[in-house]
């Protein structure tokens, strides 16, 4: 397997699992130490994806369980600190041994990768962020936020979205948790669209930012 060049790190993407989830491994193409973000399913692919490098972290964006299901055998092939918010942590006990906090900046050799608390689609969901690349887990997706559990939880994950993510560079490359890539720039033209439409007081669930 080759890695995708992305100016200032190394980016591998695979897909694992049942759930057509993603496992993204940033590289830094300096010391070669790498950051496995969410630990799917089929673990075996995952570790030799990183094969080359030396896994640091293995970060946990939430702890639903197809993030999180090849975690016991990635920590035990890598021994990497796994990262995940402190509300969510005993979750994955005896895993979760790295608090991530809002605004905490992790190094992965020369590249620093920041975090960002997002809570909605789950209380702990955190984004990760390093230059013009961000991990988004199941909170933002190409043509919509991620599933919200009730009208609560989406409002607070489109707090999360708006009042954060939507300050980060419009070209910025959004990474989620399934499928395909999209930018904040074409998320805030479809948002737009979202907030001048009228919506049901319960809305709440999958919810898309234009009718499809
Ligand atoms: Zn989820
Ligand atoms: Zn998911």
């Amino acid at each position: 397997m080759s890695y995708e060049h992305r100016g200032d790190i190394w980016l591998k993407r695979l897909e694992v699992g049942e759930y057509g989830n993603n496992c993204y491994i940033v590289i830094d193409p300096v010391t070669k130490q790498s950051a496995i973000i969410d630990a799917p399913a089929e673990p075996d692919r995952i570790i030799e994806a990183t094969v080359g490098t030396q896994v640091k972290y293995i970060l946990i964006t939430h702890t639903h369980g197809d993030h999180t299901g090849a975690l016991r055998e990635l920590v035990e092939a890598t021994g990497a600190k796994v990262g995940v918010h402190p509300t969510e942590a005993e979750k994955i006990a005896p895993y979760g041994n790295l608090m991530l906090n809002e605004n905490d900046t992790l190094q992965i050799g020369t590249v620093p990768l920041r975090i960002l608390h997002t809570p909605g689609h789950t209380p702990g969901s955190s984004c990760f962020i390093t230059g013009s690349h961000l991990f988004t887990g199941d909170t933002l997706f190409p043509g919509g936020p991620g599933r919200s559990a009730s009208p609560d939880d989406l409002a607070q994950e489109l707090q999360s979205i708006t009042k954060k993510l939507f300050l980060l560079m419009p070209q910025t490359t959004v990474y989620p948790g399934h499928g395909a890539s999209t930018t904040i720039a074409d998320a805030q033209c479809e948002h737009a669209y979202f907030a001048s439409q009228p919506h049901p007081s319960d809305l709440h669930g999958d919810v898309l930012w234009m009718p499809s």
